[in-house]
C-alpha cells in the first residue's frame, strides 16, 4: 500500500468518540457535545416541502440559496448589529466545513495557528490539514482567553488566531472588551482572527458579542452553524462572513470540495433562522437551570470549577484518576486533555442531558469522588 500524507498523518481519530466506544451500552452519557432538543417543527417541514417540491434535485448556487445567505445577513443584523451582504456569505457543511475551508484558503505550509487550549478539537487538527503549524495558548484561571496571550503568541508566522466564545470545552464566553482586543490584534499584526461562534445563543450571563463588530480591517471572519442554536447538528448546516476577497478564496476550497451544502438543509436551515426564535430561547433556560444543578453537585462533591458562563459544558478541575473512575461507574465524561495539554486536571462535562439524568450522573461522580478521597 502506497502511503499517506504528512499533514494527515499529523491527525488522529478525536479521542472523544473512543470514550464513547469504551462506555458500556446503559452508560449515561456526558460526553456529547449536541443538544437533546427536537429540531423545531417549522425547520423540519420546510425541508419535507423542499423535497417534495423537487427544489432540492438540483445543486444550488456554491455559496447556497439567496433566500438562505438573505437570511444568515438578516439573522447577523438581527442578533449581531452586523451589516453582512448575502454575497459575503458561504453556506456549508456544518461549522466544521466553514472552519476547515477558512484555515485552508489562508494558512500557508509552516505558518502558524493561534488557538485557545482547552479548546475545541478541530483547531490542532484542521491546522495540521492545512499544513500549518498549531500553537495553543493557556487560559487565564476563569478559561477565558486572554488577548494578551494571543498577542504574545503572534509571530510573524502567524496567519490567523481562533476566538470561541461561548467556547467548547469552557463554558467560557469572552467579554466585549476582549473582542474588541481580539479586533485590534487581527487589524495591528495583519493576521486572521477566526471567531467561532456557534453556541452564541447559549449565553447565560453577559452577552455575546462578535469581534466582527469592532473589525476594521477586514481580518475577521465569523463561522456560525444551525447545529447548537437550533439542535441541528445532524442537518449540516454552517456558514462563513467575511471581507468579499477572503470569501472569494474559501469558496475556491469550498466549490471544489464540497461544490454546495446539501440543498434539504439548506431549505430547514432558512426556516430555523427566519421562524420563531422561541425554541433557541427555550433550550437556553434549559441548559441554565441544568448548568446551576450540576455547579451546586460540584460545590457539595468540593469540586472546583469557573462557572461557565454560556455553550452546555462545564470543565471542573477534578483529582486524578477521577475520569476513569466515573467512566467506570457508568458515566461518560471525556478528560481534559482531549482538548489539548492545558486540559490535563480537569474533565469536560456535557449538560445536554434531561434533569433527572443528570442528578443520577451527579450522584455518580460523587460516589467517584469519595471513593478518590
Ligand atoms: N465549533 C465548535 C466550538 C464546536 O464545538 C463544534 C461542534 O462541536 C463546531 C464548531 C462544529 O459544529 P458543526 O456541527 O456545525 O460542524
Amino acid at each position: 500500500m502506497t502511503g499517506f500524507s504528512s499533514r494527515v498523518e499529523a491527525v488522529s481519530i478525536s479521542g472523544i468518540r473512543e470514550v464513547f466506544e469504551a462506555a458500556g451500552e446503559d452508560a449515561i452519557n456526558l460526553g456529547l457535545g449536541q443538544p437533546d432538543f427536537p429540531t423545531p417543527d417549522h425547520a423540519r417541514e420546510a425541508a419535507v416541502q423542499a423535497i417534495q417540491s423537487g427544489a432540492v434535485d438540483a445543486y444550488t448556487s456554491n455559496k447556497g440559496t439567496l433566500e438562505l445567505r438573505e437570511a444568515i445577513a438578516a439573522k447577523h443584523a438581527r442578533d449581531n448589529d452586523l451589516d453582512v451582504d448575502p454575497g459575503d456569505i458561504i453556506a456549508t457543511s456544518g461549522g466544521s466545513e466553514a472552519l476547515h475551508i477558512a484555515l485552508e484558503a489562508h494558512v500557508d505550509a509552516g505558518q502558524e495557528v493561534v488557538f485557545p487550549d482547552p479548546g475545541f478539537v478541530s483547531y490542532d487538527a484542521l491546522t495540521h490539514l492545512a499544513g500549518g503549524t498549531p500553537k495553543p495558548v493557556g487560559l487565564r484561571e476563569d478559561l477565558t482567553m486572554a488577548p494578551d496571550a494571543v498577542e504574545a503568541a503572534i509571530t510573524d508566522d502567524t496567519a490567523a488566531f481562533v476566538v470561541n466564545s461561548p467556547a467548547n470545552p469552557t463554558g467560557a464566553v469572552q467579554s466585549p472588551d476582549d473582542m474588541r482586543e481580539f479586533a485590534r490584534i487581527a487589524d495591528e499584526h495583519d493576521v486572521l482572527c477566526i471567531s467561532d461562534e456557534v453556541y452564541e445563543h447559549q449565553v447565560f450571563e453577559g452577552e455575546h458579542r462578535s469581534p466582527a463588530e469592532f473589525d476594521e480591517s477586514g481580518n475577521v471572519v465569523v463561522v456560525n452553524a444551525c447545529s447548537k442554536a437550533y439542535s441541528m447538528t445532524g442537518w449540516r448546516l454552517g456558514w462563513v462572513t467575511g471581507a468579499t476577497e477572503r470569501i472569494e478564496r474559501m469558496l475556491r476550497v469550498h466549490q471544489y470540495a464540497q461544490a454546495c451544502a446539501s440543498a434539504p438543509a439548506q431549505y430547514a436551515a432558512e426556516a430555523a433562522l427566519t421562524g420563531p426564535q422561541e425554541p433557541v430561547a427555550e433550550m437556553r433556560e434549559a441548559f441554565r437551570e441544568r448548568r446551576d444543578i450540576l455547579l451546586d453537585g460540584f460545590a457539595e462533591m468540593g469540586l472546583e470549577c469557573p462557572t461557565p458562563k454560556g455553550a452546555f459544558y462545564a470543565m471542573p478541575k477534578v483529582p486524578a484518576g477521577w475520569v476513569d473512575e466515573v467512566i467506570e461507574r457508568g458515566v461518560v465524561v471525556v478528560p481534559g486533555e482531549a482538548f489539548g495539554e492545558n486540559g490535563a486536571g480537569y474533565a469536560r462535562i456535557s449538560y445536554a442531558t434531561d434533569t433527572e439524568t443528570l442528578r443520577e450522573a451527579i450522584d455518580v461522580m460523587a460516589e467517584a469522588t469519595a471513593a478518590l478521597d
